[in-house]
């Protein structure tokens, strides 16, 4: 019996918030969820809400580390501080680069991907760029944005085969197309940093996109008359999107317009940078330097450059900021980036069988406890 912890009290299973909940986890997975007036002797009980761990598809680095660096010890670092924040599970995302830092990064995450430890587990390798528009390219170094080329891609791939994969491309770049055409059924390909109209974004959809990168930021937004990629995003059937509730990237009302118009579609995304964590000040990213400020990351000129949002955070920004019901922000934040990184089956609900991978929020909406795969985290 000691091998099995038991906890009791309010939970999210099952799309709402249910008290009476006795959650047993062993060998680090959730082995039984029932609903029960009476707590067995032993049972831990829950001060606040237990929900699943969080998945994060954009995530560049956090507590003074970035993926780019390409170092061992950084991810293990990175990982560990997002697992500390609610964070379990998370793609691991890189930056337009030279070829040769891209598959350094790519060969280093993949190495480290094999043993989470107790942090959050990579479950994805998100390449933001080099396939996108310069004029869009945000906090993005222009000097390595280049024409989409299928050996690089192949190249990249193969260091990684059985991770999840997804690339942000500008449906306009050259031989983004026939990159998208060709490897559709392998890469999740996502939209992002691009100038595309609306037909060219709806165009991108036909040849197999399936994604937004952050929603709103770095692409053409919505104009009544010429709705842009935002408008193919919100009046897409089934495409997802990520959105960066920071407060400082997309206005409250904004926000709510995307998690009304595409319900169980959009993922909250951090697009956390190294200063995540860390005090305001100066930081490298790539080879910029990036100033952290008010809750915000931005390069000299005033660009915003990623965020130091955690997750938890965004969920409470929905929550607070941008007036939305709880039960409809939980699943932005677990089962929905699940589903987008192919590993519904095992992560992104409170449910027999799947990883036990859980959080405790308070009622502030702050992280409180947190287990990756079954091994509760101390600080
Ligand atoms: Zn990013």
């Amino acid at each position: 019996m000691s091998d099995f912890t038991h906890l009791y009290g309010r939970a999210f299973i099952d799309g709402a918030i249910a008290d009476d909940v006795l959650v047993t986890i062993g060998a680090g997975v959730v082995v039984d969820v029932l609903r029960t007036a009476a707590a067995p002797a032993g049972a831990e009980r829950i001060e606040g809400i237990l929900v699943p761990g969080f998945i994060d598809l954009h995530v560049h680095g956090g507590d003074g580390a970035d993926f780019m660096d390409a170092h061992d010890d950084g991810i293990a670092q990175i990982v560990r501080f997002h697992a500390r924040n609610g964070t379990t599970a998370l793609a691991a995302t890189t930056l337009s680069a030279s070829r040769a830092d891209l598959q350094n990064a790519v060969e280093t995450i993949a190495r480290a991907s094999a043993d989470p430890g107790a942090g959050a587990e990579i479950v994805a390798i998100h390449l933001e760029g080099p396939y996108i528009n310069p004029d869009r390219a945000g906090a993005q170094d222009r000097a390595s944005i280049r024409s989409a080329d299928l050996h690089e891609v192949a190249a990249l791939i193969a260091q990684a085969p059985r991770m999840r994969w997804m690339i942000t491309v500008a449906p306009e770049v050259d031989g983004v197309r026939a990159l998208v055409e060709h490897f559709r059924d392998r890469v999740l390909f996502s939209i992002g940093h691009t100038s595309a109209d609306h037909a060219l974004a709806v165009a991108a959809l036909d040849w197999g996109a399936t994604h937004f990168t952050h929603l709103f930021n770095a692409m053409t937004g919505l104009h009544h008359r010429d709705p842009g990629v935002v408008g193919a995003a919100l009046t897409s059937r089934d495409a997802t999107a990520e959105l960066i509730a920071d407060g400082v990237h997309v206005h409250p009302a904004a926000l709510r317009l995307a998690v009304t118009t595409m319900p169980h579609r959009i993922a909250l995304i951090t697009d956390a940078m190294r200063a995540c964590g860390l005090a305001p000040g100066t930081y490298k990213l790539y080879d910029y330097e990036v100033t952290v400020a008010d809750g915000a990351a931005r390069l000299a000129d005033g660009t915003l450059a990623g965020s130091i949002l955690t997750t938890a955070n965004a969920v409470k920004n929905m929550i607070e900021l941008a007036a939305m019901p709880i039960e409809s922000i939980i699943p932005l934040a677990t089962e929905v980036p699940a589903r987008i990184a192919g590993v519904a089956d095992r992560k992104g609900k409170i449910e027999t069988r799947y990883d036990a991978d859980l959080v405790v929020l308070t009622e502030k909406f702050e992280v409180a406890r947190v287990w990756t795969r079954g091994e509760e985290l101390h600080a």
